[in-house]
């Protein structure tokens, strides 16, 4: 059976519809299960950790070729379904809770007591928080290998940008300090049930053993990327001003000294400059 007859007959077995309020697309398309799974690379000594299994046609494939999955589904109308279609396999684990709300730094520590698995996130992702689902796992500095996942493709653009690109805004620079990102492939919208109305793309973040550069206070220089980014249209020193982060003649000491144009939009800066700008506040020379 094709995966589109059997995404409908388990549908109709169980006498469910997608909730769109979940953003339920159900993949249908083979070749891109086969895509994800390459592009993660998954192996026997792989845990995976699979966000909103839906009805379990990635977890299907990632059962054959992981050491563990670990699947975290909100909807529990799929648990049973899950537990009726996995059940059999030992490497097969279930959560039923809402992803944002996991402690996965607990549940990666647990995990790796006893057996050294290398940890790897995949998901068709939920569109409505892809976002802060991202920002989650890297934020809390997992020790992950890699995170496979299927956006929107307009935010899939965005992620894998380079800092100061035609796509990118605050958080192409938060993506590039802590991973390499790489679009794997674009996938139609007609390659979900049901059809939403938006194209997506499959990416690859690579996560880096240590972000692409050290400044001495992490926060502050997110503050200043996503005070700068605020108000876009402004120059940098504008932005910075009336985001809080100094008065106007301190910013614009501290741009000329650093050897900027008083009149730079943040999209110029490349993540470097940032840090530059961080350090300079941090140390006080500002
Ligand atoms: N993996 C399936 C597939 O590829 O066909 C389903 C993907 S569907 C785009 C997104 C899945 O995420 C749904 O099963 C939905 O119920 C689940 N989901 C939505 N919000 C969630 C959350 N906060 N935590 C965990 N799962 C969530």
């Amino acid at each position: 059976m094709n995966l589109y007859n059997e995404t409908k007959s388990i549908l109709k077995k169980y006498n469910i519809t997608a909730n769109k309020k979940l953003g339920q697309n159900f993949l249908i398309q083979d070749e891109i299960v086969q895509d994800i799974i390459q592009a993660s690379n998954v192996n026997k000594n792989d845990l995976i950790i699979e966000i909103g299994p839906g009805l379990g046609t990635l977890t299907k494939e990632l059962l054959q070729s992981a050491g563990k999955v670990i699947c975290i589904e909100i909807d529990t109308r799929m648990i049973q379904i899950l537990n009726d279609r996995f059940k059999i396999y030992n490497n097969f684990e279930l959560i039923n809770k809402d992803v944002l709300k996991v402690n996965l730094k607990n549940l990666i520590k647990q995990e790796q007591k006893d057996n050294i698995l290398n940890v790897k996130i995949v998901a068709n992702l939920p569109y409505y928080i892809t976002t802060p689902i991202i920002m989650k796992l890297l934020e809390e500095k997992l020790e992950i290998d890699n995170i496979t996942v299927m956006v929107q493709k307009e935010v899939a653009d965005r992620l894998v940008d380079v800092p100061g690109g035609k796509n990118s805004g605050a958080i192409t620079y938060a993506i590039n300090y802590y991973t390499k990102p790489e679009k794997i492939i674009d996938v139609p919208n007609t390659s979900f049930l049901p059809i939403p109305e938006v194209n997506s793309s499959v990416i690859k973040l690579k996560v880096l053993q240590k972000p692409s550069v050290q400044v001495q206070d992490e926060k502050l220089l997110f503050k200043i990327i996503k005070t700068a980014f605020m108000q876009k249209r402004k120059t940098l020193l504008n932005g910075l001003t009336n985001g809080g982060i100094g008065k106007k003649n301190s910013i614009e000491e501290m741009l000329i000294n650093l050897g900027f144009d008083t009149n730079i939009r943040a999209e110029r800066l490349s993540l470097d400059d940032f840090a530059r700008i961080c350090d300079y506040i941090e140390t006080g020379k500002y």
